[in-house]
């Protein structure tokens, strides 16, 4: 690991002074960030550490409005095991956050830490492989390379793929999220937190340097809704999905009102899928239904030369998790 300046503010303040240095990068728990120092393939001059910063950072909190207020520094763990969100409705976020991973990790990972690491490749996770996207090769490596756990979906030039669990809970729930800059808080859509064409060599989401993520904010959810979030995976444990999908459906007199669908592990990024959702507006729940839906949602899919399994797992995950906001 190349030698860096170790920095642990005390006040979200002096954290933002910290970050805006050129070359200085934030850390939460570090389980992805410290992965890629070891791996010299991000090689920062100075390490700010926010796990002080509880106070301002942390917990999962009601807002005035009702929402619910996730901290940044909030672990997996705690998602999963809050109260706050035992209703059906929040049953996506408690799910995502409950499967990441390991246990050990679930402890120590963070809400924005998990939401904002890096994309998986294992051309770009390498220091010893040059790739487009790792700004130093020509061309992506994995499109000819050994691709299995590459993206079928959304990509251009580089196919790497987003692996948050709790990316698509979140954005199938429609939830915000604030940052604060140059003393500055801003809230918008957790929607706009990635880019809409996640080509290489670009950041993989749209904060700008130095920006703190201090919260995500989960509207409250009527009793009628339910969400879920499923995946597929190699092994049970310590692994991270092959194909995954949020959901949340809102239903009066056994009939659809309100739905989304977000996939992720299959694209750059956490890719919502507006068209196939709507197709089960005004519908009453079916497998049928759900087949179109899947059918839908990957029609576009453009599947690379080890990945095609992708296609058809992916499918039967979005049945799985439409039957899951529905039972
Ligand atoms: C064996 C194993 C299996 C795993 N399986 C899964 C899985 O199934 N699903 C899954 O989702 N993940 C999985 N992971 C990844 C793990 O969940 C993430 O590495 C972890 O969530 C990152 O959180 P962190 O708090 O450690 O973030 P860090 O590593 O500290 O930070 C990650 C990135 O976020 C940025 N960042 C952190 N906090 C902020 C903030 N407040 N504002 C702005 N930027 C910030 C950092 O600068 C950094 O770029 C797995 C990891 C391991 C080791």
């Amino acid at each position: 690991m190349k030698e860096f300046t170790y920095v642990l503010p005390r006040s979200l303040p002096e954290a933002e002074a910290a970050a805006k240095k050129p070359g200085a990068t934030l850390k939460a728990a570090g389980i992805d960030l410290v992965d890629r120092m070891k791996e010299r393939q991000f090689q920062p001059t100075e390490v700010v550490n926010l796990l002080l910063l509880q106070p301002d950072l942390g917990g999962i909190t009601a807002d005035a409005d009702g929402s619910m207020r996730i901290g940044a520094l909030a672990t997996l763990a705690q998602i999963a095991a809050s109260k706050d969100f035992a209703a059906e409705g929040y049953a996506a976020l408690r799910e995502a956050a409950g499967e990441a991973a390991t246990p050990q990790v679930r402890n120590r990972a963070t809400a924005a830490g998990n939401v904002l690491q890096q994309a998986r490749c294992w051309y770009l996770r390498s220091s010893e492989l040059h790739c487009l996207h790792g700004k130093d090769g020509p061309s992506c490596l994995a499109q000819v390379g050994d691709n299995r756990y590459h993206s079928v979906l959304g990509y251009h030039d580089c196919v790497r793929v987003h692996p948050s669990n709790l990316a698509p809970a979140l954005l199938a729930l429609d939830c915000e999220y604030t940052t604060q800059l140059a003393g500055k808080q801003q809230r918008r859509r957790v929607a706009d937190l990635f880019p809409l064409e996640p080509k290489a060599q670009l950041e993989e989401h749209t904060l700008l340097p130095g920006e703190i993520v201090i919260a995500f904010h989960v509207k409250a959810q009527p009793k009628s809704a339910r969400s879920a979030y499923r995946e597929s995976r190699e092994k049970l444990s310590f692994d991270w999905a092959t194909t995954a999908a949020a959901a949340r459906v809102v239903m009066d007199g056994g009939v659809i009102q309100e739905a989304s669908l977000v996939l992720a592990a299959v694209a750059p990024v956490p890719l919502p899928r507006p068209d196939a959702a709507k197709l089960l507006i005004g519908q009453k729940p079916s497998d049928e239904l759900f087949h179109r839906v899947a059918l839908r949602a990957f029609a576009d899919a453009r599947p690379l030369s080890h990945n095609a399994y992708k296609v058809q797992v992916g499918q039967a995950i979005v049945r799985e998790v439409l039957h899951a906001t529905t039972r």
